[in-house]
């Protein structure tokens, strides 16, 4: 439905749109460059803006309308609310092929707040949410980097289609596996996915792990414990079965795999017998079909544990994933723009001040990163992250830019102390620089296009993509809600009331 609404948007802003001769010697690069370097202050209050909206997973609501607002500003057409969730932000400017889509998020974290650039802990409002992972800043590059693609398009008139996709809930692994079932990734040829980092990079082939989370909660009857426990059937002891049954199949599961798992619901006091009763389970591994094959293994263990103790269980499903996998075509060629963009100029006072936090914190004193790393299969890691499920759908590239500050590690109050700095500032510049550069090479060259598609078909040729959902698996809404109600009128006070515009 979206997609109609679109063509007929896209139409209208193609026919007013003017383009002034283009002069010689003039590039879609630079022109994207140019666009970038005129908007460093409005990418820098968009970062900051998110930065103090600090809002948790599925309640990215402040955070939505402003990059609706900032995207509308600079000709794109923006709709909020995609696949039943109602901070979901997807923009689109252009038409017809290729369709490039840039991909990422803006969530905070619990407990995050932080003032910034103080080294102590120090938080804005005690207990509130706040951003120790620098996702705010991908919110000034995604959409200045999608304007400045923008821009060499409508300049050079060069056909195609750029997306933006803020997916919600990142950091909880939640919405994208819910967008590629909704379709959104459907008519992508290739996307990028950006992530803060302490340095400009790119990797390729499996870059993490596949996860599935799911609450087990048991049923049975309640009795008291030592007048009649006969009667009952305890609820507890099947959330103890189904852990110790797991423990017994860890011996047979690949060395690869990861399983945690946390008891929700314990009973309340000793003599009354137990009728509820939760387990909450991650179970990952190396490959979406690794992991599904250990969760398949653990509903048969929830089945025993029922059968055991008389009980029954519904299992509500959290989350899943994918593991993401870099299209090495495209990170050879976004190792080639990081090269060309090469990283920000410091100043003497950027490096001391790196270099007094890193001292503060207790890490190595290496001050910023001046050197891009070489292109070479990172190393997989066993966190997860929803984005997974975009890559194993659409030929996609990965990258990290230069704006946080090397040993200060995210999920840590002490991430959020830079995340508004002209450290970050500045690695926003050169983050959307190679962003804008990267999609523009994926649309004016159809050879790099088919490259990427035949090593998408290579790496996806053994392993096919399905849902890791269940078919019911609807975006849990409620999500964060009460907390950030809680929070929001104290954080409010900090909020910049910036409407920053592209031009
Ligand atoms: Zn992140």
């Amino acid at each position: 439905m979206h997609r109609n609404l679109w063509i007929a948007t896209a139409v209208a802003v193609a026919t007013l749109s003017f383009t002034a001769p283009v002069s010689a010697g003039e590039n879609p690069k630079d022109v994207a460059f140019l666009a970038i370097d005129r908007n460093t202050d409005a990418m820098a209050k968009i970062g900051d803006s998110i930065y103090y909206f600090a809002e948790l997973g599925m309640q990215e609501f402040e955070s939505a309308k402003l990059l609706k607002e900032v995207l509308e500003s600079g000709g794109f057409t923006v709709e909020l609310g995609g696949a039943g969730m109602p901070t979901n932000v997807w923009a689109k400017w252009g038409s017809g092929k290729p369709v490039i889509a840039i991909v990422t998020e803006v969530d905070a974290l619990q407990e995050g707040s932080q003032t910034p650039n103080v080294f102590d802990h120090k938080p804005l409002v005690d207990g509130a949410p706040g951003h120790m992972e620098g996702h705010n800043t991908h919110g000034g590059v995604a959409t200045t980097a999608a304007f400045a693609v923008k821009e060499a398009m409508q300049r050079f008139n060069i056909p195609g289609t750029v997306m933006v996709s803020f997916g919600p809930a990142e950091e909880q692994i939640l919405s994208r596996p819910f967008l590629v079932r909704a379709g959104y990734f459907k008519d992508v040829d290739a996307a990028i996915i950006l992530h803060i980092g302490d340095n400009s990079s790119t990797g390729y082939g499996l870059q993490n792990y596949a996860a599935i989370s799911s609450k087990f909660t048991f049923h049975g009857r309640t009795a008291h414990g030592a007048v009649n426990p006969w009667d009952g059937k305890d609820a507890v002891d099947a959330v103890e079965l189904m852990d110790i049954g797991f423990d017994k199949l860890r011996e047979h599961l690949r060395p690869t795999y990861r399983a945690q798992r946390t008891i929700t619901m314990g009973g309340l006091q000793p003599n009354i017998i137990p009728d509820t009763g939760q387990i909450w389970w991650y179970v990952r591994d190396a490959t979406g079909p690794a992991a599904k094959e250990t969760y398949d293994k653990l509903v048969k263990i929830a089945d025993g544990a029922a059968l055991m103790t008389g009980t029954t269980y519904d299992v509500e499903y959290v989350a899943s994933a994918w593991p993401q996998i870099g299209n090495k075509v495209i990170a050879g060629a976004i190792q080639k723009n990081i090269e060309q963009v090469g990283l920000p100029q410091w100043t003497p006072e950027e490096i001391q001040f790196a270099k007094d936090f890193q001292h503060a914190r207790g890490v190595k004193e290496v001050g910023l990163s001046t050197q891009p790393p070489p292109l070479g299969t990172r190393p997989q890691s066993s966190s997860s992250n929803d984005n997974g499920d975009v890559t194993w759908n659409v030929p996609t590239g990965l990258m990290n830019f230069p704006a946080s500050v090397p040993g200060i590690l995210y999920h840590h109050w002490a991430a959020g102390v830079t995340p508004t700095s002209s450290i970050a500032h500045k690695g926003m510049v050169i983050g959307a620089k190679v962003l804008a550069a990267s999609v523009l090479d994926l649309m004016t060259s159809p050879e790099l296009r088919a490259d990427a598609k035949k090593q998408f078909d290579k790496d996806t040729q053994d392993t096919k993509y399905f849902t890791l959902m269940p078919p019911e698996a609807k975006p849990p809404l409620d999500l964060n809600r009460a907390m950030m109600e809680q929070f929001r009128p104290a954080m409010a006070k900090f909020y910049l009331n910036e409407h920053p515009k592209f031009q």
